[in-house]
């Protein structure tokens, strides 16, 4: 029903007294996202209101009662807290800990990371899953080791949806507007005071781009914002929803992440020596930079080398579908002037995304062709885009392509409860903290007596009981549920018994996770959780994209099972996951369970959070599992072939799932003690914790981007600019030369193989080159030798270099003097290949001959 007269509304700001002025401090700083008890502090001030806000401290300090505010500055108990809260905040900003600096890096040397979103905490929605939580871990590492770092994003007014299920299991998307003044941000500002607007070229217009900035402990995370009075209303849109709109909504998305992103860090008077390209959606930087170059009067080819040496791209899609892709027409229509100023041709201009042909302009291509230092999120990831991306390096095969691979990590002190941490600082020392990624040390977790231990998790499971009541409650009865069904709904969801067994499955519903696995054999499901004496409670949370019908449908299919009167209790679909809740079932559950078709899941994070609570992962060996999983801390699903079709893979791969819960788990988990738990799953629990989170950690992903990219990045940025870019000059003319001369480049063996020698003896190889004009110090001949084995790869591989003997003409001859220093069948191959003391990585040109 309408009311009559008009609604005005206005918020009436607590004045915040002198005392507890530095809560305000504390708000602005996403410090507070990885540091409990000054999120704590906030709550104790008024729980309801902490929880009506969304734990965001800074809306929260503009709505509490001030006299509420009085009352706890008079209050000892309150001020005590408060005190330790900033001592903790002063000393983490204070001096730099010696251990924790990262080395290597120069004075001077900063490294600019960019991604569409960043997820540090739920009230913060400029996230949507995993990618962003992992920049938001990224940047959160970075501050605690002191890395010279800035982060550059999109400040969405709406972000990612809010996801809420109806009674027939559809999920019904609602977007919320953020009120910026709500939001941990400031305008950015010039020293002068005023705020700072780049600006940014789409088809006959200028859109305005406002920067705003948050902060990461002492680093600082820039936000651009096309909401702005001067833009139209289509372009104050542009930054409106996380993956929303339509193509032309990304590629403007895009253009103002990648080149006002550039032109916001110019503004800012801020010159990194390092670029970093966290998935593709980012890579137009590479274009901004290299016109901008080109406008210095560097020729292009030249201005892309010095822009790929200090560019690092981190890829995180296992299908080439999944690659951001614009078709041709569309990227030329916002690009064309670009290409003009870049004085390229249009064919050479749309080759860097590989588009042509009928081609689209791919980004992830762009960054390649944009970066020197290229990885995947894990192991079996690098190996799955070094196939992917394989045309980039023609002639070099995956297995020695510059794809290289870092597994990723997650943020310890964001994600691990604080009652491990206060259980750590007892029984490890309070140097913990600082011994991370030290496998050897957290050994130690096994000291742990195990009645403590087991202590630790009933009490967080506990709580992550407590709070799935009340989102099931809150769901059920907005549903119009009875609550006498409600009952029969939770009926092993019971904090006062934290005695079921509780597996959690909960991320993106995206189809190739296969979230109804679990349901490919109903019968024997039926059989596995039909035993009263032995319940299991199965709780699924997480959202689809609003366009992803397929990932709707199986939200549809988990909410209609969890409803058939065999289930009821036994499985929930919970709505509204997101980062508030998933720090609670990681810590809460007692199995993490993860079926991706493998090797689709690039690398998974929530198991890596899990698994450092203590929770066991039973997951398929993809992505980080693969590496993380040592037969003693969790379970395994070994993936059946990739040459299996689907429906096959579903059946081996449930069938492995239903024998590990049948045989292994849920008997562990119920051969209890006389103290009422199984030792054997605190064995492997602390197993867990002790491998796991010394190895999954974000300090140790990067501290790995520092030492394996940065620093290198770093150093090629400085050797490239140096005396006006006389090495990227040298070097794009090289490649230039190279590669007109490479098609006629031949090579071949002249002497005479021998087939035994007698060992210590030396075998003589001798080749000739027809280099097609290039001079011997143009290339490098190289000898592959190892040991043949039955799969037909060499083992104990070991390269030679031949060196250039005599030339006539064209033709160069090349020798080496071999000793093998093992006896037995040896293979050995011959090759040759480009190469320059410039090149970042010995095969970035992908030119390559064997004999
Ligand atoms: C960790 C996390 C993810 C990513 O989980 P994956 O296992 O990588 O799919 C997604 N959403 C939230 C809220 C998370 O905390």
């Amino acid at each position: 029903m309408l009311k009559p007269g008009t609604d005005y509304t206005v918020e009436v700001n607590p004045r915040i007294p002198e005392r507890l002025a530095r809560l305000r401090e504390l708000a602005d700083n996403l410090w507070y996202s990885w540091d409990r008890p000054s999120r704590t502090l906030f709550a104790r001030l008024h729980p309801g209101l902490w929880d009506a806000v969304g734990h965001n401290p800074k809306a929260f300090l503009k709505r509490v009662d001030e006299d509420r505010l009085n009352e706890a500055a008079e209050d000892h108990i309150f001020l005590g807290s408060y005190k330790r809260v900033l001592s903790a905040y002063d000393t983490y900003h204070g001096e730099p800990l010696r251990l924790q600096m990262p080395i290597g890096l120069k004075p001077g040397d900063l490294v600019a990371y960019f991604c569409a979103e960043f997820g540090f905490h739920e009230s913060f929605p400029i996230y949507s899953g995993g990618l962003g939580i992992l920049a938001g871990d990224h940047c959160k590492a970075a501050a605690d080791m002191r890395l010279p770092f800035v982060a550059v994003g999109l400040l969405y007014r709406q972000g990612y949806f809010s996801q809420r299920i109806d009674n027939d299991g559809n999920q019904v998307a609602t977007y919320t507007d953020s009120d910026f003044e709500d939001l941990p941000i400031d305008p950015a500002q010039r020293a002068d005071g005023s705020e700072i607007h780049v600006h940014v070229e789409m088809p006959g217009r200028l859109v305005a781009v406002k920067v705003w900035q948050a902060k990461v402990g002492l680093n600082k995370l820039y936000l651009l914002d096309t909401d702005l009075p001067e833009n139209s209303p289509e372009d104050r849109y542009i930054t409106h929803q996380l993956y929303g709109g339509d193509k032309q909504t990304r590629i403007q998305q895009e253009i103002v992440l990648g080149v006002g992103g550039i032109r916001a860090l110019e503004a800012l008077g801020i010159k990194p020596t390092t670029y970093h390209i966290n998935e593709g959606h980012a890579a137009f930087l590479v274009l901004e930079r290299t016109r901008a170059l080109v406008s210095d009067g560097l020729p292009f080819r030249a201005a892309l080398e010095a822009v790929a040496a200090s560019t690092v791209f981190t890829t995180h899609t296992p299908v080439p579908a999944g690659h951001d892709h614009f078709a041709e027409d569309m990227i030329w229509s916002y690009f064309a002037a670009c290409c003009n100023e870049l004085n390229i041709s249009r064919e050479e201009f749309l080759g860097l995304g590989g588009a042509g042909h009928g081609n689209d302009f791919n980004m992830t291509k762009l960054a390649l062709h944009g970066s020197r230092h290229h990885n995947g999120v894990s192991r079996i990831h690098g190996d799955v885009s070094s196939r992917i991306c394989g045309d980039i390096w023609p002639q070099v095969t995956p297995d020695e392509s510059p794809m290289d691979y870092i597994t990723n990590g997650v943020h310890v002190a964001s994600f691990l409860a604080q009652e491990w941490q206060d259980l750590f600082d007892t029984k490890l020392g309070y140097e913990w903290r600082r011994r991370y990624c030290d496998p050897e040390f957290f050994v130690k977790v096994e000291t742990i007596p195990d009645h403590e231990f087991w202590a630790v998790h009933q009490g967080l499971k506990a709580q992550m009981l407590h709070a799935l009541r009340s989102r099931v409650t809150q769901q059920h009865l907005r549903n119009h549920g009875s609550m006498a069904h409600l009952d029969r709904m939770l009926k092993h969801a019971n904090p006062l018994d934290p005695n079921v067994l509780v597996i959690g499955f909960a991320r993106r519903f995206a189809t190739y996770k296969r979230a109804t696995l679990l349901f490919e054999n109903m019968d024997w499901l039926r059989a596995i959780t039909g035993d009263a004496n032995r319940p299991v409670l199965f709780v699924f949370a997480g959202k689809a994209h609003p366009a992803d019908r397929p990932g709707q449908e199986l939200i549809r299919r988990i909410h209609e099972i969890s409803r058939l009167p065999e289930f009821e209790g036994k499985l929930l679909m919970v709505e509204g996951y997101d980062l508030g809740f998933s720090r609670r079932l990681v810590a809460g559950v007692d199995v993490w369970l993860n079926n991706p078709i493998y090797p689709l899941e690039a690398s998974g994070t929530s198991g890596m959070k899990a698994g450092m609570n203590g929770v066991l992962n039973l997951s398929v060996t993809d992505g980080w599992w693969d590496e993380g999983y040592d037969g003693s801390n969790g379970w395994a699903i070994k993936p059946a072939p990739e040459y299996y079709d689907d429906v096959r893979r579903n059946k081996e791969d449930s069938r492995d799932l239903y024998e590990l819960l049948q045989d292994q788990v849920i008997p562990m988990y119920y051969r209890r003690n006389e103290l009422g738990f199984s030792p054997e799953w605190v064995r492997m629990a602390k197993r867990s914790i002790a491998t796991l989170l010394p190895q999954f950690n974000s300090t140790r992903m990067v501290m790995e981007y520092v030492n394996k990219f940065y620093i290198p990045a770093s150093r090629q940025a400085r050797r490239f600019a140096e005396n006006d870019y006389a090495a990227a000059r040298i070097l794009a003319d090289w490649k230039a030369r190279v590669r007109q001369a490479w098609g006629g480049v031949g090579i071949r063996r002249i002497d005479a193989p021998v087939k035994r020698i007698p060992f210590g003896e030396a075998m003589h190889i001798q080749v000739a080159m027809n280099l097609n004009g290039l001079k011997p110090e143009d290339v490098r001949v190289e000898l592959l030798v190892g040991r043949a084995s039955r799969n037909g790869k060499e083992n104990d591989r070991k390269v030679f270099q031949l060196r250039a003997t005599e030339c006539h003409g064209h033709e160069c001859q090349f020798g080496l003097d071999l000793t093998p220093e093992l006896c037995g069948k040896l293979v050995y191959r011959i090759r040759a290949y480009p190469y320059h003391e410039l090149l970042t990585h010995p095969f970035e040109t992908g030119l390559m001959v064997w004999v």
